[in-house]
């Protein structure tokens, strides 16, 4: 609480979705807001989920939506409350951009651009009077705690009332968001989990020959079958693809951190692929048993089977040359369940997102931080994690929102 005269001065730093949602809300009060973005235009990012088709948010129901934020669904849930799925598509609306749900549920906006989008949203803020200041880089606070920026002119520092931190985690860095508030916020006794990935693919150990010839061949439809943290056992269909790392795309990261936990916490991990769906084991086995009338392993899994391509490929690969000799049993549940071993999740800076970040335990509910009193923390920078889908943007508006309204509350009590 504080005895602010009003309006009061408000900073925003970082100019994503969950900076800019923040702005909005503080603004829409009639507080002064100064935006600051380390880069020279905001929204970088955002814009780069655009060419994906800008995936907005999902159609889940509410319970099932929740549920995908894993051990931070009470929290999520909580910001969601106040804005869902619904209130997105509603305030994308205000801009004349409908949204649509697709095939998976996904929501996109009908063109599936970002750009539109941003633009709209960024020329409404600057007509409602938010002061956006680009190249200005936040590095940390002076002693008498003012915001050290840091700008073609040099360093500069600016005295808020509220400060609203949504520098995003630490993926995609040359966008502008590669984690260097991890430090200046520890140094004031913020604790923060590791950043992580999340939304990645996984190293494999390919031999040369599978790499240079399958790097990039889509495997589909597939069922993952993998071990949740606790033990049960899940399964999940849906299409991956070979690289010349491993293995990703949009099944891989449904499980990601699944995979990514049990390896850091056993070492080791196995992703089981069902690469046959649609025909049991025991179809398999008869139609391994048919006759091969002189035909290769090869030709009679693709003539019999309708095994072919990238994955005929990834059999021999796992199962060696001589796949065609081995007994029929262990091939058919090969086919049912191939192990590929996962060496390590990807580097940060290639994945969607990242997992870790300010505790939500270092937070209040309205997302200030504990040790910081006046300074508020939104989006991705928050220690929660979920799939792709929508997910991460909706919860870093809903997160952007509920700082904003905490801002508001903490300058006008
Ligand atoms: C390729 C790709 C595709 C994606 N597609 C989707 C999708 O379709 N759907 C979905 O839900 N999510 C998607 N995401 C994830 C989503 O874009 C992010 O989760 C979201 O943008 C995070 O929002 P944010 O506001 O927290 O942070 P960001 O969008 O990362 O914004 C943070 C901003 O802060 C600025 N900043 C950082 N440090 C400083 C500093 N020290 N001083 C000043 N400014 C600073 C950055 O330059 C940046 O503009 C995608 C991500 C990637 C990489």
């Amino acid at each position: 609480m504080t005895n602010t005269q009003h309006p009061a001065r408000v900073a925003i730093i970082g100019g994503g979705p969950a900076g800019l949602m923040a702005a909005e809300t503080v603004r829409a009060a009639g507080h002064t807001v100064d935006l600051y973005e380390a880069k020279g235009s905001p929204g970088r990012k955002f814009l780069i989920a655009g060419k994906g088709g800008l995936n907005l948010t999902h159609s889940d129901p509410p319970a099932l939506f929740v549920s995908r934020y894993r051990e931070r669904a009470e929290q999520v849930g909580a910001w969601l409350a106040d804005f869902d799925a619904e209130a997105l598509r509603a305030w994308a609306l205000g801009f004349g951009v409908e949204t649509y749900v697709g095939s998976s549920g996904r929501v996109f906006p009908v063109d599936r651009k970002a750009a539109p989008l941003l633009r709209g949203w960024v020329r409404r803020l600057k007509d409602q009077g938010v002061r956006f200041h680009v190249q200005h880089r936040w590095t940390g606070w002076t002693a008498d705690g003012a915001l050290r920026l840091q700008t073609p002119d040099g360093e500069v520092s600016v005295q808020a009332d509220a400060v609203v931190l949504a520098m995003g985690g630490g993926s995609w860095p040359e966008l502008g968001s590669d984690g260097a508030w991890v430090a200046p916020l520890q140094a004031h006794g913020v604790d923060i989990a590791p950043l992580k990935s999340a939304n990645c693919g996984f190293d494999i150990d390919w031999t040369d020959y599978f790499r240079e010839r399958q790097a990039g061949a889509p495997l589909k439809p597939v069922v993952a079958h993998w071990t949740a943290l606790d033990g049960t056992p899940q399964t999940l269909q849906g299409e991956c693809v070979i690289t010349a790392h491993g293995i990703e795309g949009s099944l891989i990261y449904a499980l990601a951190a699944d995979l990514r936990d049990t390896l850091a916490r056993d070492g080791q991990v196995q992703l089981h692929l069902d690469l046959l769906p649609g025909q049991t084991e025991a179809q398999l086995l008869d139609k391994l048993r048919k006759p091969r009338q002189g035909r290769s392993f090869g030709e009679h899994l693709r003539r019999h089977l309708g095994l072919g391509g990238v994955k005929s490929a990834l059999l021999f690969e796992v199962l060696g040359k001589e796949a065609g000799q081995l007994p029929a049993e262990h091939v058919a549940a090969a086919l049912k369940r191939l192990p590929l071993s996962l060496l390590r999740p990807r580097p940060m800076d290639e994945v969607i997102s990242t997992a870790g970040g300010v505790r939500l335990e270092a937070l209040d509910d309205a997302l200030m931080l504990r040790a910081l009193p006046g300074t508020f923390c939104a989006g991705e920078m928050l220690d929660w994690e979920a799939p792709t889908g929508g997910y991460l943007l909706t919860a870093c508006y809903a997160s952007g929102l509920r700082a904003g309204r905490g801002v508001v509350a903490y300058l006008d009590p």
